[in-house]
């Protein structure tokens, strides 16, 4: 009889974390992922804590933190900049561990020191292909208990959950984006592109493309060298990332080129963005030793709606064209293809000359 009681918990035990692990693996974003792991480990204890360190970007050594103290998000004081020390001993050990235990076994206090004041008891990494991509933290229980086996193994298993669903989250994010700027990619750009084109058919607004490119940045590489140049792209893109709207994509093209698509944002508001990206960029400082000259940028832009007629890649095409005459009126300037002043009166002076003048 007893047997049979302990085979109904033992089942009902597996129900509880097969739903948590559903509920988990249903959420699409990081930040819902984890309020989901937070509520779920809520449910059966309290922990004092539950921090989450991560590499938003696999291969690159930034992390990002987010802490919880009951359900809600804290700043939990933690001053992480890298995971890197923990790398080899997790490659090695891939599992979660006692905090003290991992501490004893890491041998590196210099690594440990950022942890002293927040005393986790239990570390889980979250592995994938590319090394450890983030470690979970939990605290001590709140009622200031032991944890009880049964609730390690739960935790345990659950987690293996949580890293795995962080895992692929974080991938599908990296599918999206180019490796150097942390932009969206062309591919990414060209299915928002086409889903706009057929949103702007159906409905009663506009929406634009901008095309810029980097001016005389071969120049600037023979001169100052391809890293320097790479610098210069990567504060680009966050001069970017800054001028437009969380809707917007901004993504690189290849190269020294890059592409905004701005979904309902009609030519009196991608004519202010370009304009706002051409001086933030003209007036940019690139930390580099010794200091580099400014860089400036030529745009293209290309509105659309339902009476367009045209598809994604003539809408390129076009901002491209655009994008083209300012390199011919001397770079450092904005087109927008096919407007003319006279067809603008109520803009007077404020659109670029027509196309081809
Ligand atoms: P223009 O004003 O007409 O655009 O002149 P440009 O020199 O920028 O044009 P061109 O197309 O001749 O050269 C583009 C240069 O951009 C060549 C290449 O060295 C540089 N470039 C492209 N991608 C990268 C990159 O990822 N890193 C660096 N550092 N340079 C790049
Ligand atoms: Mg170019
Ligand atoms: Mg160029």
């Amino acid at each position: 009889m007893g047997d049979i009681q302990e085979l109904k918990a033992e089942i009902n035990r597996y129900k509880d974390l097969l739903s948590g692990a559903l509920d988990i693996f249903n959420r699409t974003t990081i930040d819902d992922i984890m309020d989901a792991t937070v509520r779920q480990i809520s449910d059966h204890f309290m922990p004092s804590f539950i921090a989450f360190l991560w590499k938003p970007i696999p291969n690159r050594d930034e992390i990002t933190i987010r802490g919880y103290r009951d359900y809600r998000t804290v700043d939990l004081g933690l001053k992480v900049h890298d995971i890197k020390a923990f790398e080899a001993f997790f490659q090695q050990y891939p599992q979660p561990i006692n905090f003290e235990l991992f501490s004893y076994e890491l041998k590196n206090d210099e690594a440990l020191k950022p942890f002293a004041k927040i005393k986790p008891e239990i570390i889980i990494p979250i592995l994938g292909p590319f090394g450890l991509y983030g470690v979970i933290l939990v605290g001590r229980k709140k009622d200031a208990a032991e944890y009880a086996p049964e609730e390690l193994l739960f935790l345990e298993q659950l987690m293996a959950f949580v890293s795995q669903a962080i895992k692929n989250n974080l991938h599908y994010e990296h599918s999206l984006r180019d490796e150097k700027t942390g932009l969206f990619n062309h591919g990414f750009f060209l299915s928002r592109l086409n889903e706009e084109v057929a949103r702007t058919r159906r409905g009663n607004y506009a929406s634009s493309v901008i095309v810029m490119d980097v001016d005389k940045f071969k120049n600037f590489n023979d001169n100052y060298g391809h890293l320097a140049g790479d610098k210069v792209l990567e504060c680009l893109a966050l001069t970017i990332k800054q001028a437009v709207r969380l809707e917007d994509v901004p993504s690189r093209f290849g190269g020294e080129e890059f592409t905004v698509l701005l979904p309902e944002g009609d030519r009196d508001v991608a004519w202010d963005v370009a304009e706002r990206l051409r001086i933030n960029v003209a007036e940019m400082k690139v930390p580099w030793e010794p200091s580099l000259p400014q860089v400036t940028i030529s745009l293209g832009l290309y509105t659309f709606d339902k009476e367009s007629g045209v598809d994604a890649e003539e809408i390129i095409r076009r901002a491209d064209e655009a994008m083209y005459l300012s390199k011919e009126k001397g770079r450092n300037c904005c087109t927008i293809w096919g407007v003319s002043k006279a067809e603008h009166p109520e803009h007077p002076g404020k659109f670029p000359p027509e196309k081809g003048a």
